[in-house]
């Protein structure tokens, strides 16, 4: 939702005569400067109140409660009894909601200014609402800047700055556009002064300054602790085999272009990948933002729960937040089941991971963001069934261990990213020896023997890779049981991410090693 529809929705709020709304946001100013027009256009005069400056009213020639106030339950026994028609914006409110007689009087006020022409705007960078108060309060998400409101910012900037500096900027419209799509994700203020670092850094902005605006960001939403940019490179032919679940991807990728919205696709919710260790989920993830042009923003869900940056919910809320202000942008959720084990349970750890699972699926189910998770997962047992549930995931796929098609696929991959001319080798026997071996395993191999060809100061051969392979013993080994159980419960449920063809294959590929 867009800053407008926000305001909108505040507008008929006040209307309405809703005495109480709790904005989350970081932006006090933005949110200041947002509803001066607003009071002018509703003729209430406009208030703002912190714990350090007490209460002001902004745009008023004399104010005659200057400095007055600073306790918070006395700003509200002043707004109770105060008979103008205003709107009152309290700063930071959320740490005196800790208070037990801030949030009776809270409670109070929400009663009494029932149908008076005063709202009070609660501010706060998290959502902190005692029980006591969540009938009372109207939540409202503000969401960060969109490209319009960065551009703005961007004119402004470079309207001041060329004044006193001609030159400075120099930006044709496009680049301008793209370098405040680069700012998505900040709040107004930080923007600015990402575009004031790129200025002061060289004395001049351009084209060039997107890669500064970039880092600026990736800085910020590190600090976050939840979400990381992850570099994302390669293609879809770094993924050795799994041909349907690329197909898939291709297909989908199709739906965040222009002409498919106009057309009336809806944007795509994303994809679980489930499978054995080694099969390719992670390296799918992190080729796709790539291929697709898209940040890839990778959710940490252990830190969600760490206690290290506040509530597990608020971080929750908060990175899905930042995820959709970058939109579009692929999440990629490394093992699901490990931040949601507990959740289906909800008593180990008083329910936290229930609520926190609970905010996540709404947000899957009612996304309409350009936000397409791909989440992975080795243990079937440790995810909770409404995540599988339609309507959450657009697709589930099932990664089993490579075929023999898809062995030679993976082989070539890695041969080739390492440069060694395998235009002479009969792959077949590698194949062959490479039964029930991951991915991962494969490229270990080739690892290896390049390690004990390097050591013994011989060129590289198929044999070293042969040798390699008998030392190792496949994950598939010790992890039987556990692939047993994924298969059988992909088989109805989920899409197989290999061709049908290359399944087959599998298949005969497992009769051989029996029969040996
Ligand atoms: P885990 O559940 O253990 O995270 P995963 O399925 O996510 O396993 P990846 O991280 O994708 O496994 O694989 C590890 C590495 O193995 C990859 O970085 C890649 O180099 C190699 N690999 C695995 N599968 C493939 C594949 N299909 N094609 C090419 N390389 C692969």
């Amino acid at each position: 939702m867009m800053i407008e529809d926000k305001l909108k929705e505040i507008d008929t709020l006040i209307r309405a005569r809703y005495s109480v709304l709790y904005l989350v946001t970081h932006e006090e100013h933005r949110i200041e400067t947002l509803m001066g027009p607003l009071a002018r256009q509703l003729k209430k005069k406009l208030f703002t109140w912190t714990a350090t400056e007490g209460l002001l009213e902004l745009n008023a020639e004399v104010n005659k409660n200057n400095a007055q106030f600073h306790d918070p339950t006395e700003v509200i026994n002043f707004i109770i009894k105060d008979e103008s028609s205003s709107i009152f914006i309290l700063k930071d409110f959320h740490i005196f909601l800790e208070d037990p007689h801030v949030v009776r009087r809270l409670r109070d006020a929400e009663y009494e200014l029932k149908g008076s022409l005063k709202s009070i705007i609660l501010t706060a960078p998290k959502l902190n609402l005692p029980l006591e108060l969540q009938k009372s309060v109207t939540i409202i998400d503000i969401p960060l800047p969109d490209e319009a409101e960065l551009m703005d910012l961007l004119s402004t900037m470079a309207m001041t700055v060329s004044k006193s500096n001609p030159g400075v900027v120099q930006l044709k419209k496009s680049e301008a556009r793209e370098l405040a799509r680069a700012a998505r994700g900040l709040t107004l203020s930080e923007a600015e002064n990402a575009f004031s670092k790129a200025i002061v850094s060289d004395r001049v902005l351009n084209a060039s300054d997107i890669h500064l605006v970039l880092e600026e960001k990736r800085q910020i939403i590190r600090k976050s602790g939840v979400l990381e940019y992850y570099p994302s490179d390669g293609a879809l032919s770094d993924v050795g085999g799994l041909n349907q679940l690329k197909e898939w991807l291709n297909i989908r990728a199709q739906a965040f272009l222009p002409e498919a919205q106009e057309y009336g696709l809806p944007a795509p919710k994303g994809v679980l990948l489930l499978g054995a260790p080694g099969c390719g989920k992670s390296l799918t993830a992190k080729v796709i933002g790539n291929v697709w042009k898209m940040p890839l923003l990778k959710l940490d869900f252990g830190s969600i729960f760490s206690g290290l940056v506040g509530s597990s919910e608020e971080n929750m809320r908060q990175a899905l937040k930042t995820a959709e202000s970058v939109a579009p942008v692929v999440l990629w959720i490394d093992e699901i089941e490990k931040g949601l084990s507990g959740s289906s349970s909800g008593q180990s750890d008083s329910g936290t991971s229930t609520r926190v699972f609970g905010t996540f699926l709404t947000w899957m189910q009612e996304k309409k963001s350009q936000v397409f998770v791909i989440a992975t997962a080795n243990q079937i047992q440790q995810l909770p069934p409404e995540l599988l549930r339609r309507g959450r995931f657009d697709e589930i796929f099932f990664l089993d261990l490579p075929s023999e098609e898809e062995r030679e696929d993976i082989f070539k991959v890695h041969l080739r990213k390492r440069n060694i001319d395998f235009s002479k080798w009969d792959l077949g026997s590698l194949v062959e020896k490479s039964i029930e071996f991951s991915g991962a395993e494969i490229e270990h191999s080739i690892v290896e023997a390049m390690y004990s060809s390097f050591y013994g100061k011989r060129p590289f051969e198929l044999k070293d890779i042969e040798v390699a392979m008998s030392n190792i013993v496949p994950l598939s080994t010790t992890y039987k049981e556990n692939l047993e159980d994924l298969r059988s419960w992909a088989k109805n449920r989920a899409r197989l991410a290999h061709t049908p063809k290359s399944l087959n294959l599998q298949k005969k590929s497992r009769a051989t090693k029996i029969e040996i």
